[in-house]
């Protein structure tokens, strides 16, 4: 069986490191970071995702903790336009769950098996050739037969193999807040408000009394069009967007998943599941010692999930009058015809 190296401990890393031990191949992974991340970025957990932690019992530890979202309400400003249901069926499934808490289950399962992550451990350059490739890390030379770069939206890995990461940064600066709030409004759906000059605000429940607050305005929280009492700001802040994607996930016997091989803005949720299901691809293919069809069928599914959300994201954010006509019109329609609003949902939670 070959032996794995992956850098980088995010939901990707994690994963990858899981399953292929899971399938019986020897994984060493390394972090950079001191100890375990404490950022949630992802909340939003789909079926596919939970899929795939099954065998492991990772997804029976994450249910017992993540909260099911009730359903999706979609404003006008202050006005409500749309309350779609969720859940309803195995396709609308979607559960919320802070990201260090997912990682933390994850990390479970791989100290059951027996690996550690090694943290503090920096990537810092590869070489390889037909039969293996040796990664530098804090300055020690180690060969693998397989390296894959789970390092994030700025790979060093993705920069060592000379791939280059097309696309675009939006100009907007988005930004984040993560309270606690003992009084919000359906405090267990998910909220999207439209709001002026083609800008949006939306509300996630993290856990009970906890929410997070997202915007593509500089201040999420002052962008909301409806009070929120907020007891206490846990951290805030702001953060840009590149929507871009690698031409090849494989070359050699590296590969790129996750957010080193595709970015995207949080519209629709999908990061970190494209992340996870990139990585369980991977390993049942290392595993099975095939890794030829790695990039073909990721990349596609990559590029249609960056399709989805940018659509998304262009259409919630249009300022063209008529455009936006259309949506509401269209959220209104929903919000009166269930088959339709199921058939809308289940695009929202699986694509
Ligand atoms: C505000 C916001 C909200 C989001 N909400 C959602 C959501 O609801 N649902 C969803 O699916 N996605 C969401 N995402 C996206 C999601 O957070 C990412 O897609 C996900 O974290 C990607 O996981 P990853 O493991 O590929 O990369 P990362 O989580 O970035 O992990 C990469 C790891 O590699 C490590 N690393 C980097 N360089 C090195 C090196 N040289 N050596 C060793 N280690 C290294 C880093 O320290 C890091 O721990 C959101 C993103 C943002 C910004």
């Amino acid at each position: 069986m070959p032996h794995v190296a992956i850098i980088g401990a995010g939901p990707t890393g994690l994963t990858a490191a899981l399953e292929l031990k899971r399938l019986g191949v020897d994984v060493s992974i390394f972090e950079k970071r001191p100890g375990p991340s404490k950022l949630s970025r992802a909340v939003g957990l789909q079926a596919h995702s939970l899929e795939i932690f099954k065998p492991s019992g990772v997804a029976d530890s994450i249910l017992a903790e993540a909260i099911s979202f009730k359903g999706l309400i979609f404003h006008d400003q202050a006005r409500p336009l749309a309350k779609l249901p969720l859940n309803f069926d195995k396709g609308s499934q979607l559960w919320g769950l802070a990201q260090d808490r997912t990682e933390s289950h994850i990390v479970a399962a791989l100290n059951a098996l027996g690996v550690d992550v090694q943290y503090g451990a920096r990537f810092e350059t590869l070489m390889q050739d037909a039969s293996s490739v040796v990664a530098t890390v804090n300055g020690a030379h180690k060969r693998f037969d397989y390296l894959i770069g789970a390092d994030g939206v700025f790979s060093k890995v993705r920069q060592e193999i000379d791939m280059s990461f097309d696309g675009y940064e939006l100009d907007k600066q988005w930004s984040i807040a993560d309270v606690r709030c003992d009084s919000w409004q359906n405090p267990q759906h998910f909220q999207a408000f439209l709001l002026e000059h083609g800008n949006v605000a939306v509300v996630v429940p993290l856990e009970a009394g906890r929410f997070r607050v997202i915007s593509s305005t500089p201040d999420a929280l002052k962008a909301l069009p409806v009070p929120m009492n907020v007891l206490e700001i846990i951290r805030s802040g702001t953060f840009n967007i590149s929507v871009r994607q690698v031409a090849r996930y494989q070359k050699g016997r590296v590969f790129l998943a996750g957010d080193a091989a595709h970015c995207h803005s949080p519209v629709g949720g999908r990061g970190m599941n494209l992340g996870i299901a990139d990585a369980a691809d991977l390993a049942a293919r290392i595993a099975a010692g095939e890794t030829e069809g790695y990039t073909a069928t990721r990349h596609a599914e990559g590029a249609q999930v960056l399709a989805l959300s940018e659509g998304g994201r262009r259409m919630i954010q249009s300022q063209a009058p008529l455009k936006r006509f259309a949506v509401k019109s269209a959220m209104r329609v929903l919000n009166h015809v269930p088959p339709l609003a199921r058939f809308a949902v289940r695009k929202f939670t699986n694509g």
